[in-house]
């Protein structure tokens, strides 16, 4: 099978699939989105990532849409891809309408997806770690909804690849270390293990909740606080996490080594971790 796309029920190949230039995605970013991968042909956290899909229509006043539906297409997806490791990307716009600010009634939603095979983090980057460079947070304040306008996030991850690193953490205007560009962010100073508390400034990311139910397995201290970019540059070590992400360490931060400047015990444990309990199955927390 080729990769496929799915246009509001209709699944078909990716060249083919087509939206309306009307769209208020298109024109207003007002759309919403998911991103689900699978290990071995199964989805992982599936269930998790719908909650926060319909969590995210919910803040934003979208019609509702039936769950069942949304998860057949998912799965059908999965299945007739037949990629034992894919990513399927969900979108949900509020649906087509001659340009207008305001928001006209009776729209339908506009669901679409997109499933290919995961373009994985490479061996290399795992073994040695990646790198990164901070930026100021310039998103909008409602970071915590899983919604398409990414334009602050695209730019800050190209400026990294300008600056010859892998990604942009960033930073609030009072110095609070928030999260990747795609990505949560936890440091671990002292065997203790710290990430950016649930607020409206970050995305409650299912493998950091994943990762931090881990933590509690094997009794790694955890806690969710603030900290800012002295601690950050000074942690023993410091890693990513999401989706695709999975868990990357970070060995060197605005040009600074992070602990010896290499991948951690503690990164690397949890790492071991969350793969078994991906490779075990799609369960949930
Ligand atoms: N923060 C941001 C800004 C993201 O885009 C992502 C990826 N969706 C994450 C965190 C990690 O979320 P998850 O673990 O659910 O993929």
């Amino acid at each position: 099978m080729p990769d496929l796309a799915y246009v509001n029920g209709e699944i078909m190949p990716i060249e083919r699939a087509v939206v309306p230039i009307e769209d208020r995605g298109y024109q207003f970013g007002d759309g919403v989105y998911e991103f689900v991968a699978s290990y071995e042909g199964r989805p992982f956290m599936l269930e998790e990532h719908l909650d926060r899909l319909e969590r995210s229509m919910r803040e934003l006043a979208f019609d509702p849409i039936s769950r069942a539906d949304i998860r057949k297409a998912v799965l059908d997806m999965f299945t007739l891809s037949g990629y034992p490791r894919a990513g399927i990307y969900i979108q949900i716009t509020r649906g087509v309408a001659p340009r207008n600010h305001a928001i006209t009634p009776g729209m339908t939603s506009q669901i679409v997806m997109t499933i290919r095979p995961v373009k994985e983090v490479p061996a290399e980057k795992r073994k040695k770690g990646a790198t990164a460079i901070t930026v100021q947070d310039t998103r909008w304040g409602r970071c915590d909804i899983k919604t398409i306008q990414l334009l602050s996030n695209s730019l800050a991850k190209q400026k990294s690849l300008d600056a010859g690193c892998d990604d942009a953490i960033f930073v609030s205007d009072q110095g609070i270390v928030r999260e990747g560009t795609s990505s949560n962010l936890f440091i671990v100073s002292g065997g203790r293990l710290t990430t950016h508390p649930l607020t409206d400034n970050i995305l409650p990311g299912i493998t950091r909740k994943v990762v931090m139910s881990l933590c509690t397995d094997v009794n790694l201290d955890v806690q969710e606080s603030f900290f800012g970019t002295d601690a950050l540059l000074a942690a023993d070590e410091v890693f990513l996490t999401g989706t695709v992400t999975e868990l990357l360490p970070m060995v060197r931060i605005d040009k600074k080594s992070i602990g010896h400047g290499e991948v951690g015990p503690v990164t690397r444990r949890l790492y071991d971790l969350l793969r078994k309990k991906a490779m075990a199955g799609g369960g949930t927390t």
